[in-house]
């Protein structure tokens, strides 16, 4: 239909595109669709997931994958997360959305080990709007339970505004601890959270964000700012790994530095779940063959 088909025009016609038409008419209209598309979403077996890994520098190794969700769309085609999970917090569809990754995810870890591959650690994101309805623990404690995913393997990653949020959330994030799980604080330097309270903050890991690292190496303060926050989390005994690393020359300034942990395009990009297993799998083969060999 038009709207539709307006909105397909002007995702080609730009990199930036955007959900909503700049006419009067045509916004509201448009923006009804798109929703109606999103909350049907799931039951149409339009989402999937993703998982980028993430490696210790040095060895090359696999620490973890963290899983990137993708919407799938046969008119809009694919949407990125950073245009619908805004729309599925406007909607109050994000803790369904959210709820159905974090099983997704959890499945696959038990899926990969039962094929043979052993993933250390699965990283999840989670929207500060899945805080707001109180209930997050009990559905991260219900997942963990039915898929049978141990709590120490899965990290939720959180970005500062849920940490800097007072009352409820930070309840619901000393519960989470309780249940088992890591946290991570995500794209940490952008957002505003104070030094004195990240100390007491229940949380093992930072995820530097890749707006610093992009130019580590042209840039005297991306390169100040990603030492301090190594620093950082060496002072407060936290985990830290750089996100967005596309470059050996990036990967070797972090070791350098202090920072052995590593996610972006120079290592992998986001990949299905079967060629994570074929890559990674079979990499592990490899190397049990050099072993006996
Ligand atoms: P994020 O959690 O910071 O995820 C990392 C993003 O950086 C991903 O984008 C990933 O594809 C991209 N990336 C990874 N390595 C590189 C690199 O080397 N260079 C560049 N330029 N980009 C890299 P993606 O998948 O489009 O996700 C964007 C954001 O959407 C995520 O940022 C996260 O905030 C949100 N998101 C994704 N999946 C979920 C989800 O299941 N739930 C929620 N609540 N948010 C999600
Ligand atoms: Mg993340
Ligand atoms: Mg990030
Ligand atoms: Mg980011």
């Amino acid at each position: 239909n038009a709207d539709v088909a307006m909105y397909q025009a002007k995702a080609r016609g730009r990199n930036n595109f955007q959900f909503y038409a700049p006419s009067m008419t045509g916004e509201g209209v448009e923006r009804l669709l798109i929703e109606a598309m999103l909350r049907r979403s799931i039951e149409k077996n339009e989402i999937y997931l993703q998982y980028q890994p993430q490696v210790e520098i040095d060895t090359g190794r696999l620490i973890g994958v963290e899983a990137l969700v993708r919407w799938q769309n046969p008119e809009l085609g694919l949407v990125p997360p950073a245009r619908f999970i805004p729309l599925a917090e406007d909607i109050g569809f994000i803790s369904q959305l959210g709820k159905w990754v974090l099983a997704e995810a959890c499945r696959q870890m038990v899926s990969w080990q039962e094929d043979g591959l052993q993933v250390p650690k699965l990283a999840v994101n989670l929207s500060v709007r899945q805080f707001e309805r109180g209930s997050v623990t009990l559905m991260v404690d219900q997942v963990l339970r039915e898929t049978g995913l141990e709590p120490q393997r899965l990290q939720l990653e959180v970005t500062e505004s849920v940490i800097m949020n007072t009352g409820d959330t930070l309840a619901c994030i000393n519960d989470l601890r309780a249940v088992g799980v890591g946290l991570a604080i995500d794209d940490f330097g952008t957002g505003y959270s104070s030094l004195a309270y990240l100390k007491q903050l229940p949380v093992q890991t930072l995820k530097i964000d890749r707006s610093f690292i992009k130019d580590i190496s042209s840039d005297a303060n991306d390169e100040a700012i990603t030492v301090a926050i190594i620093q950082l989390g060496k002072s407060l005994n936290l985990s830290v790994i750089a996100e967005g690393v596309e470059t050996a020359e990036q990967a070797a300034f972090l070791l350098r530095h202090g920072c052995n942990r590593a996610q972006g395009f120079y290592y992998s990009q986001p990949v299905g779940a079967d060629e994570l297993l074929a890559h990674w799998g079979r990499r592990h083969e490899r190397d049990v063959a050099i072993i006996e060999g």
